[in-house]
């Protein structure tokens, strides 16, 4: 069965959102996009009223909400500030290898703190010479009796400089690659943790984006999120039920740059008239529309297939892939509409510009998600074509109705059907012998 209604609860969830963000950040999201900061107290609104953390399993004092829920959030943060709704949503990402561990006295540990106090917690896969090839993590975990001992440099971590708790990749040994990869979950607090300087960036300036070095960090057993070989898999099935998120940031992103565009359209004159009676500013519009709402259908079924319980890994790959790459598009076209003032930081397509360029980086990037998706639209994916050599292409309008004792024949090679009750000694098309036919 298909439905494509929300219902009153998840409405009710998108307005709740559409406040917060229309109240709590567009008003602020140009100020700290402009002085390159993340607004602590707006993290905090956003975790007394239960934005952050919506997905926090209710046993925990979270409010349970599934991926459907999140990414109608996402989308509503994003589309005041992209930045912001990254640092926000940031949280989520960090918690999720802890929810798909299987260490529940940690799970206790941790959410039941997430859930009551402003606790942060960011999520370290990437490294200053590797981000999209996680079986080459250099992070070295070695085991000292029931303790692992931590060095190496964790990069680009989003939250990484505000955290207080950290979901940390590593590896036992980096020759081993997918094998050696582990997860823990590691304090900022403890002895040989270092925060690095605020990394400076184009877009997204509102979320804090840092390096992390361990020194010889002491992590105790019961904070293993993962053992060695298990790692890798940890990695990608919190991946796969992140990656919807980023899409709806880009679909929110992307609809507010269309919505800025069509008001823009209604106002500017030339040539005695609103630009919006242009077909050309027409079709930018039809185009801008029908992105997001495709990219946004791709979102939520990505969220509906994880939250049934079915694996979403080729589903959040598209709707990463394809909302990622819309929202430039539409970000791109709606600075056309505005034409020169467009390109000022006095109107709101230049920040939206240059915090989509994000999308097709972070949480793998676009051609990470090719790569997924070609890997799984040439190995497992089911046809229902039969094979190119088992195709029955019938040219010849009388043979459609073989005769008894009679039987098609096709090359191989070129495709050429011959009819009868033997195959020709030679293709009379390509030459290629007997061999080469096939009965279809
Ligand atoms: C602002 C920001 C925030 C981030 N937040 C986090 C975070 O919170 N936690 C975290 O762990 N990481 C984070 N990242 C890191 C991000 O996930 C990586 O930047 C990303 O995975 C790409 O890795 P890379 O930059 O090392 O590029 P590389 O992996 O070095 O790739 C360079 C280029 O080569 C391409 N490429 C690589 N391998 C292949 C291949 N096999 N085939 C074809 N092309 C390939 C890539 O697509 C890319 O175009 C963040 C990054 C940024 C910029």
């Amino acid at each position: 069965m298909l439905g494509f209604r929300l219902t009153p609860e998840q409405l009710e969830i998108q307005k709740w959102a559409r406040e917060f963000a229309l109240r709590e950040i567009l008003p602020v999201a140009w100020y700290y996009d402009t002085v390159d900061e993340t607004p602590l107290p707006v993290l905090r609104k956003a975790w007394q009223e239960g934005i952050m953390n919506a997905d926090l399993p209710r046993e925990y004092g979270g409010r349970g909400c599934g991926l459907v829920e999140n990414v109608l959030i996402t989308e509503e943060l994003a589309a005041a500030c992209a930045g912001l709704a990254t640092t926000i949503f940031d949280n989520s990402l960090g918690m999720e290898p802890l929810r798909l561990s299987t260490n529940t006295e940690l799970q206790k540990k941790y959410f039941t703190e997430i859930a009551r106090n402003f606790k942060l917690i960011c999520f370290a896969t990437s490294e200053p010479t590797m981000g999209s090839d996680i079986s080459g993590i250099r992070c070295l975990a070695r085991r000292d009796g029931n303790d692992y001992i931590l060095n190496g440099t964790k990069y680009w971590i989003t939250n990484g400089g505000l955290a207080d708790y950290m979901s940390v990749f590593a590896t036992t040994d980096p020759l081993k690659k997918h094998d050696g990869i582990c997860a823990f979950i590691v304090e900022k607090g403890w002895p040989g943790v270092s925060i690095g300087r605020r990394i400076p960036k184009l877009g997204q300036r509102g979320s804090n984006t840092v390096g992390i070095q361990f020194k010889d960090v002491r992590i105790p057993k019961e904070n293993v999120l993962a053992p060695p070989g298990e790692g890798f898999v940890l990695a990608m099935k919190t991946f796969a039920r992140t990656r919807p998120a980023i899409g709806a940031f880009a679909v929110g992103a992307a609809r507010s740059a269309m919505e800025f565009a069509i008001d823009y359209a209604r106002r500017r004159q030339a040539f005695g008239t609103a630009i919006a009676n242009f077909q050309a500013i027409q079709h930018k519009i039809a185009d801008m529309y029908q992105k997001v709402e495709t990219a946004r259908l791709l979102v939520w079924k990505a969220a509906w297939e994880a939250d049934q319980d079915m694996d979403p890994t080729i589903a959040a790959s598209i709707s990463k892939l394809y909302a990622s790459e819309i929202a430039l598009e539409v970000a791109n076209e709606a600075l056309q509409v505005f034409a020169g003032y467009g390109y000022t930081k006095m109107f709101p397509i230049e920040k939206i510009q240059r915090d989509c360029r994000l999308f097709r980086i972070y949480e793998g990037t676009s051609e990470v998600q090719r790569i997924i998706l070609s890997g799984f639209a040439l190995g497992a994916y089911k046809p229902a074509m039969p094979p190119i050599e088992d195709l029955p292409i019938h040219l010849d309008r009388d043979s459609v109705n073989l005769e008894s004792g009679s039987a098609a024949w096709r090359c191989r090679i070129c495709g050429h059907v011959h009819y009868g009750g033997e195959p020709p000694d030679e293709c009379p098309y390509c030459f290629y012998p007997k061999s080469a036919f096939k009965k279809v």
